[in-house]
């Protein structure tokens, strides 16, 4: 399979992660960044730009200029520029194919596949607008994970003990908390709660309203009314925010600001830390309200929450991590960037998928159906696909011939109804089944799979007791793509496998009518009586010998209604 790369497909930032030589490695970008604005601009030429020179030229351009373009995923909004109309998957594609053209660069090799991640929260529609997106830009979405559930991976708490995380993530513009259970290395998201309308934006706002307010009481000047000047603070202040996340005072200078009366004015103030708490505190504590709602809709409590992990650039705000410990009562897990964990987890289901990392469990549903074949190649489904698992199926099956004392286990997975279709998994033999007429042994077949994915299948004879077993590694993590092909070619099937299941299905019903006719006294019977049935049977075995499902039924029938007298 061609390289996979794991995409965090953000409102404010999208970042990009590659397995290589077993490590997740961020792709940068042409400028060596880690991570590139989600944003996008069309010029007036009809060029494109995408990442740090758009939202560079964002002031000049604000009506060609697309930010936050997550926030309209699924929804039925368009984008308007020069008289063109853009939907929410086409502006995503752009900042995807960006991400992909970068991949390529560092990779030196195509990159036509992906793991892209979504917030937990996204409904069906979100998702497969963020699927088109990757369609557009040329890129096989492989994989649609959860935000929450990749930073887990990135953590590795996915092979930890059994425990309940917490995944609060504050980005530049949204706001999620996510609780997962994680047992057996299955993550499954409780409970998830937020504000899409919260994040780092609203704090550097904080920052650039204070420092307009003492600007305009020096100067009488207000930068709210002039969009260079706002746009200048507004970048002073993001930078400010983030030394104050580790030195204590900020220096803020803004040379020719504004001008008055010709004569320039100059900002040159100093924030400190303490200042920007209280700033900003509104802004944290509104995040604790959902983190509370969160473990309440997930019925637990802050002592159950076993770990909390970080995720957005905001939580590296001393006061957030401050406040995350208060409210769950536990120092949130620090090691992983929090810009980059959510691509970083992404490139490690990647790299599952392309089965490049092993001893990761991955599988919360079954992507395909698994199941026998019995007679006549027909599929026998015993765990229909999208099951949660660990799981455990028994289904019982008899034998096809008179006094058979073995039988065949195939296993098949796949959507097909008749076996051919299907992938064959693998296959064993149970002997030593009591000698018996057909369709009177008991066999019991059991399929298990569990949590890592893998399938354990089982046969035993109810009579003797007789078992044997296999396990089938690997049959779990199949690439979507193989999944997809599955489905359609199920689709596009169904109509010939259900002719070959009825034909099948009616030479097994006839055979056992032509046994038992076979093994019935006729002494008592008339020779008329014996003559119809004579050619009953005949006429039954010729139907076998054709293909026609309802000729071998009618004949059955008729040689089954005789017998019965
Ligand atoms: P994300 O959406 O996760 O990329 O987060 C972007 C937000 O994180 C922006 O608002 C950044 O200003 C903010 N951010 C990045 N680094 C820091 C930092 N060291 N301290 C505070 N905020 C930061």
């Amino acid at each position: 399979m061609a390289r996979l790369i794991g995409i965090d497909l953000g409102t404010t930032n999208s970042c990009a992660a590659v397995m290589d030589g077993g490590k997740s490695v961020i792709i940068p970008s042409e400028t060596g960044a880690r991570t590139t604005p989600s944003v996008v601009a069309i010029l007036k030429d009809g060029s494109r730009l995408v990442g740090e020179p758009a939202r560079r030229q964002a002031v000049l351009h604000p009506a060609r200029t697309i930010h936050s373009i997550k926030r309209e995923m699924g929804g039925g909004r368009r984008i308007r520029i020069d008289g063109r109309s853009y939907s929410p998957p086409e502006i995503s594609a752009m900042i995807l194919s960006k991400l992909k053209a970068d991949a390529e660069n560092y990779l030196g090799e195509p990159v036509t596949d992906a793991v892209i991640t979504v917030p937990a929260y996204f409904t069906d529609s979100q998702r497969q607008a963020t699927r088109d997106a990757g369609t557009i830009a040329g890129l096989h979405v492989v994989r649609i994970v959860n935000e929450p559930t990749a930073a887990a991976l990135a953590y590795g708490v996915d092979r930890e003990q059994a425990q309940k995380v917490m995944v609060y993530d504050l980005g530049g513009g949204t706001f999620d908390v996510s609780v997962l259970d994680i047992r057996d290395g299955v993550i499954e998201v409780l409970a998830t709660a937020g504000n899409n309308r919260l994040g780092g934006d609203d704090f550097d706002h904080a920052v650039a309203d204070h420092l307009a307010a003492q600007f305009k009481a020096e100067t009488r000047l207000d930068p709210h009314k002039d969009p260079t000047a706002w746009s200048r603070l507004m970048e002073a202040a993001e930078q400010a925010k983030i030394e104050l996340s580790s030195v204590r005072e900020a220096h803020i200078s803004l040379p020719f600001l504004m001008q008055k009366r010709g004569t320039p004015c100059h900002l040159d103030m100093t924030l400190t830390r303490e200042q920007f708490d209280r700033l900003t505190r509104p802004l944290v504590e509104a995040t604790l309200g959902p983190a509370r709602q969160a473990m309440d809709d997930a019925r637990v409590t802050p002592g159950e929450i076993g770990k909390v992990l970080l995720v957005g650039g905001s939580t590296r705000i001393p006061a957030v991590q401050e406040a995350v410990t208060a409210v769950t009562g536990k120092e949130p897990y620090k090691g992983i960037n929090p810009d980059e964990c959510v691509a970083i987890g992404a490139s490690l289901q990647a790299g599952v998928l392309a089965g490049s990392v092993q001893g990761l469990l991955l599988l919360d549903v079954t992507p395909l159906t698994l199941g026998i074949e019995t007679m006549g190649g027909v599929f026998s489904p015993i765990i229909r696909r999208n099951t949660t698992i660990p799981v455990q199926k028994t289904a019982v099956y008899t034998t096809a011939a008179n006094f058979q004392t073995s039988v065949e286990i195939k296993v098949f997975q796949g959507e097909r109804q008749m076996t051919r279709g299907n992938k064959l998994l693998g296959n064993f033999r149970l002997n030593g089944i009591a000698r018996a007429p057909r369709g009177v042994p008991q066999i019991e077949v059991t399929f298990a799979i569990d949590a890592s994915g893998i399938v354990h299948v089982s046969a035993r004879d109810q009579a003797t007791g007789r078992a044997q077993e296999i396990t089938i590694t690997a049959s779990g993590n199949l690439p979507q793509e193989e999944i997809d092909r599955a489905v359609a070619d199920a689709r596009a099937y169904a109509g010939e496998d259900r002719e070959r299941r009825r034909q099948a299905a009616a030479r097994d019903a006839a055979e056992a009518v032509l046994y038992r006719a076979q093994a019935s006294g006729r002494k008592s019977l008339s020779r008329e009586e014996k003559k119809r049935l004579d050619e009953a049977e005949k006429r039954l075995r010729r139907a076998l010998k054709g293909r026609d499902p309802a000729e071998m039924e009618q004949a059955a029938e008729k040689l089954s209604q005789l017998c019965a007298k």
